[in-house]
């Protein structure tokens, strides 16, 4: 059982000082988390590295925080480059795992000494292509296709469009050491917000047994392999929490028999984990509107699916707290929605909360990770702040809402003639 915890500052003060709707991550409990995770694969030999998923949450501020935990960062385009590199991520530190790549992108990745993770073997020519040579490190994401089942959420690894199958990566491996490639790695991921961690445990000794195979097919030693992201959170109170120390527990064991017993070590393990380090600790603030009763209850807030959109995109459950009725009997039924022109436009439908009454403020959890990212501004929603809880315990401001001005900023008034 997951409890749903608040972070330890006064949310209800908060709210009424900069207004709602708002984002705020709590840095002391990510630390914390990361202390967990970090020590649970300390035995890693070459030390242990979680490129961070920019994608999951791109603050700077919290990107500098979790590189001051031993964090890297795995990016998917230049902007998420540029800020892994601003954030003061060194360069080794960072992976480009992209797809569907521009040449430029690589150019750049390549220029800043980024690993560059290829999600095909054309790739190897579009690299050639865009940078003159390959880098002395390279990195291929395999997938297993119909050798493994996806899981629920990222679907069959047949139907995914990511990574090379098992012929074409040892042929990749092949190619790569003939260009001079010195350095290897191999990635993959297979599992989106997956809760069972045999199920990571299970991708682990898929990947040493790899390591294996394309050592004996090609003579490649693979020097470091990235487990990908895709540990799942406890969006649910019933959900479990997976346990960074079984995990590591559990891969250190193959690890010592798969790779150590095998001569192939030292092997270095790395994630790529986004929604397991910050995600708990994120959380959405806002303030209710408009309780209207038509043919069933609506509670309506100042936030919507452009601040949040994984309840309409997914049918994703968010736990949802009264701010100050934490106590009192969750006998009302609400659907709880945003202002959007989308009837989708809900954060939660049938939700069983406490009475609910204009004014109060509403805490949505578990939006550390791809909540204010996967933002956007249709109906010209402007976007929200956010804000971080530093490991001194003080607030800070880490983006500010946006205006208007923002908003139209890349309208033209005045049309350019292009043709
Ligand atoms: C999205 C993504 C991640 C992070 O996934 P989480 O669910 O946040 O852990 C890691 N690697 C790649 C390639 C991704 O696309």
């Amino acid at each position: 059982m997951a409890e749903k915890r608040l972070p330890d500052v006064d949310l209800l003060s908060l709210a009424g000082k900069v207004g709602t709707p708002f984002n705020i991550y709590d840095g002391r409990a990510i630390a914390e988390n990361a202390k967990a995770l970090y020590d649970a694969f300390s035995w890693v030999e070459g030390g242990f590295v979680d490129f961070f998923a920019v994608k999951a949450l791109p603050n700077i501020n919290v990107l500098r925080l979790l590189a001051s935990l031993g964090f890297g960062a795995d990016c998917s385009s230049l902007p998420e480059l540029i800020l892994a590199r601003q954030a003061g991520i060194s360069p080794d530190k960072i992976v480009f795992t992209s797809n569907d790549t521009p040449d430029d992108e690589f150019k750049a990745a390549y220029d800043m000494g980024a690993v560059l993770n290829l999600d095909d073997i054309s790739h190897i020519d579009a690299v050639l292509r865009s940078c003159g040579s390959l880098p002395q490190t390279i990195c291929f994401r395999y997938n297993p296709g119909p050798e493994r089942t996806g899981n629920a959420i990222i679907g069959n690894p047949v139907e995914a469009k990511y990574g090379l199958t098992k012929t074409q990566l040892v042929e990749a491996y092949r190619r790569a050491a003939a260009l001079g490639v010195r350095t290897f790695g191999l990635h993959t991921m297979v599992a989106s917000n997956e809760l069972d961690a045999s199920y990571i445990v299970e991708t682990a000794r898929m990947v040493f047994s790899l390591v294996d195979i394309v050592a004996r097919q090609t003579g490649v030693r693979i020097s470091f392999v990235d487990l990908g992201g895709g540990v799942g959170i406890p969006y649910r109170e019933s959900d479990e929490a997976v346990s960074f120390r079984y995990l590591g527990d559990e891969i250190h064991r193959l690890y010592d028999s798969m790779i150590v017993a095998k001569g192939y070590g030292p092997l270095k393990v790395t994630f790529e984990m986004g929604r397991a380090i910050t995600g708990p600790f994120g959380y959405l603030v806002s303030t209710v509107r408009h309780v209207c009763r038509k043919y069933k209850d609506y509670v309506g807030l100042d936030a919507c699916m452009a601040d949040l959109m994984r309840p309409a995109l997914y049918g994703a459950y968010h736990h949802i707290t009264v701010l100050g009725k934490e106590d009192l009997p969750c006998d009302h039924v609400y659907d709880v929605t945003g202002s959007l022109c989308e009837n989708n436009d809900k954060f939660a439908i049938d939700r069983r909360l406490p009475e609910i009454e204009e004014g109060d403020v509403l805490v949505i959890h578990d939006t550390g990770a791809h909540g204010h990212s996967m933002g956007f501004n249709y109906n010209a929603k402007l976007r929200h702040a956010e804000y971080l809880i530093g490991l001194d315990g003080k607030v800070c401001r880490i983006r500010r809402d946006e205006t208007f001005d923002d908003y139209v900023r890349t309208m033209l008034y005045e049309p350019e003639e292009v043709l």
